[in-house]
């Protein structure tokens, strides 16, 4: 007999997998597990997942990512890639990466590095609607959206969501995709590395007076990276993406002042190398801070994405590194799913840790070894930098090295990305 509390409580829903955080990280997740035929929840704090046809107006979004080869075999994988091609994406065959304060300067081309492109601007609202599109075909994916978690309990072999409105989910294995600020990440008591990189990041978009020409561009002003990202828009190759991390007093007076000082600042700064430069939009500024989680798996949880790590965007990683994750813990817990094995064991996340700590660290390094690399005015740094940028490009095998670093091409790569 049920007595009256309990019948009007209501009933907990059982899943495989449960994943908090409808990103471009926890979409491609959700898609890579439903494949293989798991029950899956995706939770979404926001109201409604984005179509197609609400992306790739007029003018471009003002997030976007360079996503490598690596990244964009993925989305193929998933799918995805098609309709990504079809809204807009630009690809871009060369990079030049220079240092304003002296001569130092490199190049990196596509043939040089034996590939057709280094990588493809994409909007993120692109690539999510790509992966929704996709994505929330398989019939085991059940999305919950305008929720968010209000609980996390524990069980010896399983999770318990209970979500803020009142429903609750049950499963071996909750995953935090919910980004840079993981609420659940706090839930599971898991504590991060934070380091303020002392900068913000503004971000617009510009129609400059010369073409792109394919070519991702980034100057280092100060210790400050300003780069250009090309965008094609309906064939016109002269609107660039930009990202300006910059200190926090000048990136506020960047996005408060007109369109045409703002358009003149970049034009300087840029040395007028794409000539005269008009901003299409408004410019937003975001914080930037370094984070990496101190672990990324318990007993039946695991972190990806930014809630895992959020880099500095210098190098366009972020999403990159997160998009791997995806898919190395899918790979993992889909191998042992099949096996019959407990796929929320910390034996099972353990083996995904392993693969990615090492990938996100060395890259989260990096970003923290060009900050002091380039925000010196020290002679010797300034020489450093300059002798070594310059004779690195003259170094093609060295060259090509790094240009596989860059787009993905490290380590033992998940099935889903070869
Ligand atoms: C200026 C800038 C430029 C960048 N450029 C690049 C680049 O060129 N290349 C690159 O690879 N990366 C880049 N990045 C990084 C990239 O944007 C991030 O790494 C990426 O967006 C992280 O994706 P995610 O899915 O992990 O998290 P998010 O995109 O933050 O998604 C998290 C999702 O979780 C949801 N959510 C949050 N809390 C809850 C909750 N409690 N319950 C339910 N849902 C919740 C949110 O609504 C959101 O949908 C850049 C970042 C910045 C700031």
């Amino acid at each position: 007999m049920t007595t009256q509390s309990e019948a009007a409580k209501p009933p907990v829903a059982q899943f495989d997998a449960v994943i908090v955080g409808a990103g471009m990280v926890g979409t491609a997740l959700a898609g890579l597990l439903a494949e293989a035929g798991m029950q899956v929840a995706l939770v979404e704090a926001k109201a409604s997942p984005l179509r197609l046809d609400e992306v790739a107006g007029e003018i471009p979004a003002p997030r976007v990512s360079a996503l490598t080869p690596v990244s964009q075999r993925l989305l193929t994988h998933l799918g995805a890639w098609p309709a990504i091609a079809a809204a807009r994406v630009t690809p871009y065959r060369y990079m030049q990466v220079w240092d304003a304060e002296g001569s130092g300067h490199i190049h990196f081309s596509a043939d040089e590095a034996g590939t057709p492109v280094l990588g493809h601007i994409v909007e993120n609202d692109v690539t999510l609607a790509a992966l929704n599109a996709q994505v929330h075909k398989q019939p085991t994916l059940t999305r919950l959206d305008s929720v968010s978690v209000s609980a996390l309990q524990t069980t010896s072999t399983s999770r318990w969501l209970v979500l803020d409105d009142g429903r609750q989910l049950q499963t071996p294995l909750v995953i935090a995709a919910d980004g840079a600020r993981s609420a659940l990440r706090e839930l599971a008591g898991i504590a991060v590395a934070e380091e303020s990189m002392e900068q913000e990041a503004v971000v617009t978009t510009v129609r400059c007076e010369q073409s792109h020409n394919d070519t991702a561009r980034q100057a280092f002003i100060d210790g400050c990276p300003l780069a250009f990202l090309p965008l094609t828009v309906n064939g016109d190759d002269r609107y660039c993406s930009i990202v300006w991390s910059t200190t926090p007093a000048h990136a506020r007076e960047l996005t408060a002042c007109s369109t045409e000082a703002l358009g003149q600042a970049l034009g300087a700064a840029f040395g007028g190398r794409l000539g005269h430069i008009i901003p299409v939009d408004k410019a937003y500024r975001f914080p930037l801070v370094q984070r990496h989680a101190k672990q990324y798996v318990q007993p039946n949880f695991a972190l990806v994405g930014d809630a895992a790590h959020s880099i500095h965007p210098l190098a366009g990683q972020g999403v990159n590194l997160g998009l791997m994750d995806a898919a190395v813990l899918a790979e993992e817990v889909v191998v042992a799913w099949h096996r019959g094995a407990p796929w929320g064991s910390l034996a099972t996340l353990s083996r995904y840790e392993r693969r990615r700590r090492l990938d996100n660290s060395a890259m989260l390094g990096l970003m923290k070894g060009f900050k002091v690399l380039f925000g010196s005015h020290q002679p010797v740094f300034t020489l450093a930098r300059n002798l070594g940028m310059s004779g690195m490009n003259q170094l093609v095998p060295l060259k090509r090295v790094v240009m596989r670093q860059a787009t993905g091409e490290r380590g033992r790569l998940p099935a889903s990305c070869r």
